[in-house]
């Protein structure tokens, strides 16, 4: 079998049995829309977060898309986040008809440089979005005093961080919304596409509600304010059912994998993963730092390891972004890192023996540089 960055197979064998019994169970509910799983996991996931709200949806970009527009984002306002994200970040901005504007993210743990943000206000910025990358959070602190100081709205982006703690506060907690993703590669993942946006706050729950069923209540079928068809399927509901009982043991499987790369690969050259500030780390993925990383990634193909990069082509650089101006160098830090970061293979299946060899390979490799 080829070693990849993440493999689903590994979990599905073990855990097969209870993955096709939540499928039996939807199929035999007579119910197959939002019912009685979506609802479930709705109030589970809310409480593993100790919130009131939790409203599932259909990806974890239209979480964030339907989170910004419940919270108020309107048309021509300005988002302020980061270059070095998934796309799906600045879509979701992007989709609402919303500016992102971009600063650039610390060296050292490739999240959001807050220090940034103040300068990068205007009269038309609306909301802050952190992105939670790679597991762990961005120093939230001083963005809620900016948020607060300005009126801004924080939503959080934590398609990457389930379960991630910051000075003990989960990921999620920490803003007026937060959207999750549960496609199948995330820390709690669907066997498809999935999403959520949790809030405490009940007008933007209400708004949430109406938005992913077309605009309107489900009970009454007018459409007050269009909105989309974003409903978090059932049979998916059940499975992250499931899985969220497993959630901190996930969790603790990635931190295993962690500390054994630490172990095996802290020696050399390569920048491992640097845990900020009052952060609890849950590895979505494990991203290494190294000035030849093209000639390592291909050098591991020899092996059958083949590494992703998360992510080669800061946002900004996009040509489907070129509309918003940046131009290459506004960004520095995040265009440097993104020639020289690339990811390690991390799920919590991952086996030891696996996980060594990987390591074997990659000092091998380092060695013959
Ligand atoms: C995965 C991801 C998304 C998008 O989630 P989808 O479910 O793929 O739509 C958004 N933001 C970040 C940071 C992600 O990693």
């Amino acid at each position: 079998m080829a070693t990849l960055v993440w493999e689903y197979l590994r979990e599905y064998e073990n855990e097969r049995e209870d993955i096709l019994n939540a499928v039996e169970t939807v199929f035999g509910s007579g119910r197959l829309v939002l019912a009685e799983s979506v609802r479930a996991f709705e109030e589970e996931f809310a409480a593993y977060h100790g919130l009131p709200h939790c409203v599932g949806v259909d990806n974890g970009t239209n979480a964030i898309k339907l989170g910004l527009q419940a919270i108020g984002v309107k048309p021509g306002d300005e988002v302020i986040t980061v270059s070095n994200t998934a796309a799906p970040t600045v879509l979701a901005i992007d989709g609402v008809g919303a500016t992102p504007v971009f600063v650039d993210v610390h060296r050292e743990n490739y999240l959001m440089d807050v220090d940034q943000v103040e300068a990068a206000i205007t009269p038309r910025t609306r909301c802050l979005l952190p992105v939670h990358l790679y597991g762990q959070c961005v120093d939230m602190a001083p963005l809620e005093a900016i948020a607060a100081k300005h009126d801004l709205v924080i939503l959080e982006d934590c398609a990457q961080a389930h379960g991630a703690r910051h000075h003990g506060r989960l990921a999620g907690t920490m803003g007026k919304a937060a959207g999750f993703s549960f496609y199948p590669t995330k820390v709690l993942g669907a066997y498809g596409d999935g999403g959520a946006t949790v809030t405490s706050d009940e007008v933007t729950e209400q708004n949430l509600r109406r938005l992913r069923y077309y605009g309107m209540e489900q009970t009454y079928y007018v459409v007050e304010t269009p909105g989309h068809n974003s409903r978090l399927d059932e049979v998916h509901a059940e499975i992250l059912r499931r899985k969220l009982r497993r959630l901190d043991q996930y969790i603790a499987g990635r931190r295993d994998v962690a500390a054994r790369y630490a172990e095996g690969l802290g020696d050399t050259e390569l920048v491992l993963p640097a845990l900020a500030e009052g952060n609890d780390h849950v590895y979505y993925v494990y991203v290494v730092r190294h000035p030849r990383r093209d000639d390592i990634i291909e050098a591991l193909k020899a092996y059958d390891i083949h590494l992703n990069i998360s992510y080669p082509w800061p946002v900004h650089t996009m040509t489907g972004f070129a509309h918003l101006g940046y131009e290459k160098g506004r960004l520095p830090v995040t265009e440097e890192l993104a020639g020289e970061i690339f990811s390690l293979p991390m799920y919590p299946s991952l086996p030891s023996g696996v996980q060594d060899k990987v390591i074997s390979a990659v000092r091998e490799v380092l060695s013959a540089l």
